[in-house]
């Protein structure tokens, strides 16, 4: 989800629109930390133990900020097999190895790290711990990816692992063909536009000579650390403006808001969701049914807040600015779902880029072989290969991978045959396409004040509160006076279709009743654009949200692959990063990883790759259910207890045919224990599935017996009951992070390095 400038620096769904200290950021306070964390010479070796072990720690926490949880795998790494045994010592070791790696090349993101080079660094007794790290990380994109010169010599320069064709050149579809070239296949992506950037579209103003940058699609850059754009950006030299915190509100007749009132009203809605989020959890799998807006405006009634008119257009211009983060209606959104990629948020600075995202697009583009004016109107997958069409154009390949936006896949202005499975066409239907536009303006001058950012206007009528609600000023960065005006919400629809005169106007009229009043004379742009990104047939909308009755796991629907031929990447793939630039990047990166491995498991057994499927054994699972963590009749859950995170993964089990009991969240240990042996007496069925702790909660709010639950399970939450012998490599993770968390087995941190 996209997210909206506050003023403490960072960007979230709840502004808080605090004073600001200004500050510019600079990305060479990174390499600096990182260079003092890695103790900067990396090639000594003579470091006390404690040294080594702060190094450890910190590398962890750096680690840490790029997704990798502290004591344990990440789920692909357990996939990859990257230790003979887990949750043991080996692991432990892997684990300091490979955030060695991470930093080590986060530390210069400019050049290749070779394995010999991190060699140097780590005791000979790793060596195939190093080599197991260095390749997961290197072939899932966590190192050496990005546009830096010098990787031209580093990467295969003969295509020998099959072809790909890419649909589509934005962000997704260009991340995902650096990535495969540089694993040696043969790419090309086709693109519908005469452009590259798809969504990411900086247009020129001006004159020639004095043009300036804006960007009419993506523009902020939202949280900088372990964002893979930050990484490009350094690794192009290319400034990043932080945007600063001020955003004074305008209320609809241009005078300042009261700040007192602006205070209180922003505490109001912070409650409101707050109270959202406890309400949800009362109501289990039935606040997916309902939208957040109406849970919003029962609960404004409910507690009658923000009663006087200045109140209630200040809420409004906090929803507006929702809605804004999620490209869509508070009617439309999910009340249970729309926030769940919360947990994910990047951390850090949000910034623009100088000179527009379009320097980013430039440098992906470098080299890749894309065909402009392509449009993709057939994709034919079969077992032996795929066909694209595009006009009276037929190209072929081994694989395709499809990036186009969720708004060009709900038109169905591609056909695919075989037609999509029902299960992704079902997701496709479920999730949200929303929209936001742009007004942006060059001006002869900044007459809103250098110092200033963004600012917000107040709609006297709660249908147009996304109108004109939030302006962004560009002249930081885009080397013109340049203003842009977002039109959000309900809004942003009927703007499609209204001349942008008239539209103009409004905003000039606008400006003028802020400024006006200060002495500040508002003049006539030099030039204006109006953006129509529901209309734009390559398209259809802006970007995506968790819609009632969708949920995140549709991301993931979307993301899955069709007979390992036709792939799918984009915005709208990503589960814990949509709506996003960088989302739309790291799932390039995602799908090349994929595309690499699953040509490599069909090379090894080219007849038939069926992956072979392997969990925890009966006895571990046996001892692990002893214990419940939770019970409600024949279903029984497991959770590790040094993990209270709502998203952490855990286990259920279900027996068939055996006497339901009561629905009890907690379990005495002796009669869970008495159940077991009775299970085994009755040679019972016993099936399972990995879950997280919300949807554990979730379920048990459903009311009705084991089957009202288990339809859940299966149509809500899209999970699947299966033997214990076949939960696979997830299983296999969760169960071993349980049993050794109940065996209070704290991590013995063993150094790896030397
Ligand atoms: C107005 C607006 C503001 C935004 N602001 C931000 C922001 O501030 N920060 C942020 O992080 N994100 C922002 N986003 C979201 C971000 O821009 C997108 O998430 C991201 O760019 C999507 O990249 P993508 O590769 O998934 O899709 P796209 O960039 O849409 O790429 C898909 C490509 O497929 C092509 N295509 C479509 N159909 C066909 C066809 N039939 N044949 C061939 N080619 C086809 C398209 O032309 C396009 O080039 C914004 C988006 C919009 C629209």
């Amino acid at each position: 989800m996209m997210t909206t400038p506050v003023s403490d620096g960072s960007v979230s769904k709840r502004p808080k629109r605090t004073r600001a200290v200004v500050k510019s950021y600079d990305e060479s306070f990174m390499d600096d930390l990182i260079e003092k964390h890695i103790g900067g010479d990396s090639k000594k070796r003579s470091r006390t133990k404690e040294e080594l072990e702060k190094e450890t720690e910190r590398e962890a926490l750096i680690a840490l900020s790029l997704g990798f949880p502290i004591d344990e795998l990440l789920p692909q790494e357990i996939q990859a097999g990257v230790v003979s045994e887990l949750g043991g010592k080996e692991q432990n070791d892997y684990i300091v190895v490979r955030n060695h790696i991470l930093t080590r090349w986060r530390a210069n993101v400019r050049t290749w790290l070779f394995k010999a080079q991190v060699k140097e660094t780590v005791s000979r007794e790793y060596d195939h711990l190093l080599s197991s790290a260095y390749d997961f990380l290197l072939y899932n994109g966590y190192i050496n990816f990005g546009v830096s010169a010098s990787f031209s010599s580093s990467v295969s320069e003969e295509a020998t692992e099959g072809s790909v064709i890419i649909v589509g050149a934005g962000l997704a579809g260009l991340s995902a063909a650096r990535q495969l070239m540089s694993f040696g296949f043969k790419v090309i992506v086709l693109e519908g536009r005469s452009r590259p950037g798809g969504r990411v579209y900086t247009q020129k103003m001006g004159k020639e000579g004095a043009y300036a940058a804006v960007d009419l699609g993506g523009s902020v850059i939202t949280g900088l650390h372990a964002n893979p754009l930050g990484v490009l950006a350094r690794q192009l030299s290319i400034p990043l403006h932080k945007v600063r915190d001020n955003c004074p509100l305008y209320k609809p007749d241009g005078a300042p808001v009261d700040k007192e009132a602006d205070s209180n009203v922003e505490l109001i809605f912070n409650k409101l969701l707050d109270k959202v989020t406890q309400l949800r959890e009362i109501m289990g799998g039935f606040a997916n049914q309902i939208s957040l807006g109406s849970v919003l405006e029962k609960l404004r009634q409910l507690y009658a807040v923000a009663r006087t008119t200045e109140e209630r257009q200040l809420l409004d211009w906090h929803f507006a600015n929702l809605e804004y983060a999620n490209a869509g209606c508070l009617s439309k959104l999910s009340a249970a779902y729309w926030d769940q990629d919360d947990p994910y948020e990047m951390d850090g600075d949000h910034c623009f880029l100088a000179g527009g995202n379009w320097r980013l697009i430039r440098a992906l583009c470098n080299g890749v072989p894309i065909f402009y004016g392509k449009t993709v109107q057939t994709i034919r997958y079969t077992n032996d290969g795929v066909e694209v069409v595009a006009g009276d154009q037929v190209f072929q390949a081994d694989m395709v991978l499809c990036t186009v936006p969720l708004g060009v896949l709900k038109k169905k202005t591609i056909r695919f045959e075989p037609d999509l499975p029902q299960r992704k066409l079902a997701a496709i239907e479920r999730l949200g396409f929303g929209l936001l536009n742009k007004v942006a303006m060059l001006f002869p001058r900044v007459f809103w004040g250098e110092d200033v950012d963004t600012f917000g206007y107040l709609s006297e009528f709660s249908h147009r509160r996304g109108e004109f609600f939030l302006f962004y000023g560009y002249h930081t960065v885009s080397g013109g006076a340049v203003l842009v005006a977002l039109v959000a919400g309900e809004a942003a629809h009927s703007f499609e279709y209204t001349d942008p005169s008239t539209m103009l106007h409004c905003v000039l009229d606008i400006l003028r009743g802020i400024y006006g009043p200060k002495g500040i004379d508002v003049p006539n742009p030099i030039q204006s654009i109006c953006t129509r990104w529901g209309s734009d047939p390559f398209s259809y909308g802006s970007y995506s949200h968790v819609r009632v009755q969708s949920s995140g796991s549709d991301y993931d629907i979307l993301a899955e692959n069709v007979g390992g031929r036709l792939y799918f990447a984009g915005e709208a793939t990503i589960r814990q990063h949509p709506a996003t630039m960088h989302g739309a990047y790291l799932s390039g990166l995602r799908e090349a990883s994929r595309i690499l491995f699953s040509t490599k498991a069909r090379q090894n057994n080219p007849r038939k790759c069926i992956q072979k499927s392997f969990g925890p054994s009966n006895e571990t699972l046996a001892d692990l259910f002893k214990k419940p963590d939770l019970a409600c009749g024949e279903l029984l859950f497991v959770f590790n207890p040094l993990n209270e995170d709502p998203k952490s993964l855990g286990l259920m089990r279900v027996s068939f045919g055996k006497p339901s009991g009561d629905c009890n969240t907690e379990v005495s240990n002796e009669k869970a224990a008495d159940n077991q042996h009775q299970d085994i007496l009755d040679n019972q069925v016993q099936l399972y599935t990995v879950l997280a702790r919300e949807q554990a909660r979730e379920l048990l709010q459903v009311t009705g017996g084991t089957w009202s639950k288990l339809s859940y399970l299966f149509k809500r939450l899209h999970l699947k009951l299966m033997g214990g012998s076949v939960l696979g490599v997830l299983g296999n993770s969760v169960t071993a992070n349980i049993s050794s968390a109940r065996r209070g087995r704290g991590r013995n941190r063993v150094s790896a390095r030397t």
